[in-house]
């Protein structure tokens, strides 16, 4: 099997030219940061994360996880002794608050060395994701005492997090959750009730896991507004900060999965004997802000599986397809084969892969770092705005990346044939584990559903509007660059032009029609944004272009002239299918699922 490559200078390019990596770093509380350290850092990542955790995906996937009689859960030694080296280099305490050992970088960075490593090994990459998730959560809404107990072993993944919502009855829709909690007299709580499906809910990597658990306290709304968040570590921490007695949290069960073998999906009971330790975190009736914090990095973090699935799938495929020969090429002498990558269509199916990974690496990287303006920008408004087109594209890079990631491993294995579908060249693996991010951190029809009716309206369309005159201008900036660069800048006119129209009309159609319209709507915000990173990208290598011929420069407006004229027409006709309406799903004379 092909080792992981990072893709170190197509990240750096980005975020050299999306980002603004420069710009970013000077701003208050990242004085600390130069831009050619992150570079620095970003390779040594890369390099670790390829060298010790990328050999652990194949094991983890073939010898899985044991839950043991006692209820504890046995990983891979391999992932166990990885996972120790990981926090030993200090890799998860990248963007954490240095008042509690944190490095203070960029969210940004994060993310880019969370590509890494979802690439190296997902279902191991689910434990610190989550674990940075829910410290980004406790680090807005815990109290002083609480993070002094807590805060600084779980920025370091000494200590992991999980993020426990799911109950039986409540999955999508989370308000129905029934774990209830009351109150102690000496100001802490008991939570009683099983969650399902909680990632890395038992495990023998870290000493504690400290779970964040989602529950009713007496008297609390019916729904989303009557849901609290509470902090249940697995064992209560004494005074000294040594670990004390086991708090009444158990694994009952784990389950058997298509993919992400390594990743224990576990089923919690908490407080089944006596109601689990438990602290308040945030305001009771509060959670479920809180939780959005938490949820909003978590989604940006799935998004990135996607990408980073659909990278380490197009290394494979792209070696196979220079070893493996059959058939000839137009011009394979007689009696020769061909390399399989001389055939235009397995060149196709490549350059899609290769494409959409750049798209959709630029639009996750861009989203990040809007969540990093949006806590470091220089003033309030600036802040607002930054957090204003985070909301706006993270269900998009949520759910346009993880519709990638399955569909790119797919091509992944149709690139190797035959081989692709055997476990051996790892193609499949790939594929595999992809299937669950569009499940996940709220389905992807959920997330077109939050972009259709609560992004798209925000500031009476005005956040949106904003993003479409970037792409709009981006698009001028491409035809007056000429030369290759024009017919580009004229397909991503024309696109952003039929993605206005279906905003406009989503913008003034019924709710059921918006609902009805807004998985295409979704994907096909998706592709045009794609063709506007790409065609930035482009601008940028075409300016570099002029000081040096360098072909990797020319693979950057390659890319972007590729998807013009393959992928981003496809956005037309995604406004049929938007402003279809909800009539064609419901009110027909003869109901087409009968
Ligand atoms: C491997 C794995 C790991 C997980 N990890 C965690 C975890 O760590 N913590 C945690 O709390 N949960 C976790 N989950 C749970 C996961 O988040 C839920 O499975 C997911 O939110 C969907 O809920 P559900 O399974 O009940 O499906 P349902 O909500 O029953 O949805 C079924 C289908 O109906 C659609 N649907 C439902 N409601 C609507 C609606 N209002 N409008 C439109 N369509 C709708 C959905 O999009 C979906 O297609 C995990 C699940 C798996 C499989």
């Amino acid at each position: 099997m092909t080792d992981y490559r990072p893709p170190l200078r197509d990240i750096r390019f980005v975020l050299e030219n999306i980002v603004d990596l420069k710009e970013l770093s000077a701003l208050p509380g990242f004085e600390h940061v130069e831009a050619e350290d992150v570079y620095d850092a970003l390779a040594e990542a890369g390099r670790f994360l390829s060298e010790v955790v990328a050999p652990t995906n194949h094991i983890g996937d073939t010898t899985g996880i044991a839950r043991n009689d006692d209820g504890s859960v046995t990983v891979p030694a391999e992932m166990v002794a990885a996972y120790r080296q990981l926090v030993e280099a200090g890799w998860p305490a990248i963007k954490g608050d240095p008042e509690y050992g944190g490095h203070g970088f960029p969210g940004v960075m994060a993310t880019a060395v969370q590509e890494m490593l979802t690439a190296s090994n997902m279902a191991f990459s689910l434990c610190p994701m989550l674990t940075t998730s829910a410290v980004e959560a406790f680090q807005h809404h815990g109290t002083d005492e609480l993070k002094a107990v807590y805060l600084e072993k779980l920025i370091s993944g000494e200590w992991t997090g999980t993020m426990a919502l799911t109950e039986p009855e409540a999955g999508s829709d989370v308000g129905a959750l029934r774990a209830k909690a009351w109150p102690e007299e000496d100001g802490t709580w008991r939570v009683q009730g099983t969650k399902i499906f909680i990632t890395w809910g038992e495990h023998d990597m870290a000493d504690n896991i400290i779970h964040f658990v989602l529950a009713r306290a007496p008297e609390a709304p019916p729904g989303t507004k009557g849901i609290s968040l509470f902090l249940i570590p697995k064992y209560l921490v004494n005074e000294d900060g040594s670990l004390g007695e086991k708090n009444d949290v158990e694994c009952v069960g784990v389950e058997r999965k298509l993919g992400i073998h390594a990743s224990p999906t576990c089923v919690m009971a908490y407080g089944e004997q006596r109601g689990a330790v438990a602290y308040l975190v945030g305001e009771v009736n509060k959670g479920m802000h809180c939780m959005f914090t938490m949820m909003n990095d978590a989604r940006l973090h799935v998004g990135l599986e996607g990408l980073g699935l659909s990278v380490r799938s197009y290394q494979l495929a792209l070696d196979y397809a220079r070893t493996r020969r059959q058939g000839r090429a137009l011009d394979t002498p007689k009696g020769q084969s061909a390399q399989i990558i001389e055939h235009p269509n397995v060149r196709r199916m490549l350059m899609t892969m290769k494409v959409n990974t750049e798209a959709l690496r630029a639009l996750i990287l861009d989203t990040s770092a809007a969540g990093d303006r949006s806590g470091h920008a220089a003033n309030e408004a600036d802040r607002e705005v930054a957090a204003r087109r985070m909301a706006l594209l993270t269900p998009v890079a949520k759910a346009w990346g993880t519709d990638l990631g399955v569909e790119l491993t797919s091509l992944g294995i149709q690139i190797h044939g035959g081989m692709g579908f055997i476990e051996e060249t790892g193609a499949a693996q790939l594929w595999r584990d992809s299937r669950i991010a569009p499940i996940y951190e709220g389905t992807n029809g959920i997330q077109a559903i939050d972009l259709a009716v609560r992004k798209i309206p925000m500031d009476d369309g005005a956040v949106v509007a904003s993003y479409l005159a970037e792409i709009e201008a981006a698009a001028s900036n491409l035809v007056d660059a000429g030369d290759r660069l024009g017919p580009i800048g004229e397909a991503l006119h024309r696109a952003v032009g039929e993605l206005r129209k279906t905003t406009d009309w989503l913008l003034n159609a019924s709710p059921s029609d918006t609902l009805s319209g807004a998985t295409p709507y979704l994907r096909q915000f998706g592709i045009v944004a794609g063709g506007y990173y790409l065609g930035r990208l482009a601008l940028a290598a075409h300016g570099r272009l002029a000081e040096e011929d360098d072909p990797w420069l020319h693979t950057k407006v390659e890319a972007a002239d590729f998807y013009a004229k393959q992928i981003l027409p496809q956005a037309a006709g995604l406004g049929d299918a938007v402003s279809a309406g909800s009539e064609q799903l419901f009110a027909i004379a003869g109901d087409l699922l009968d």
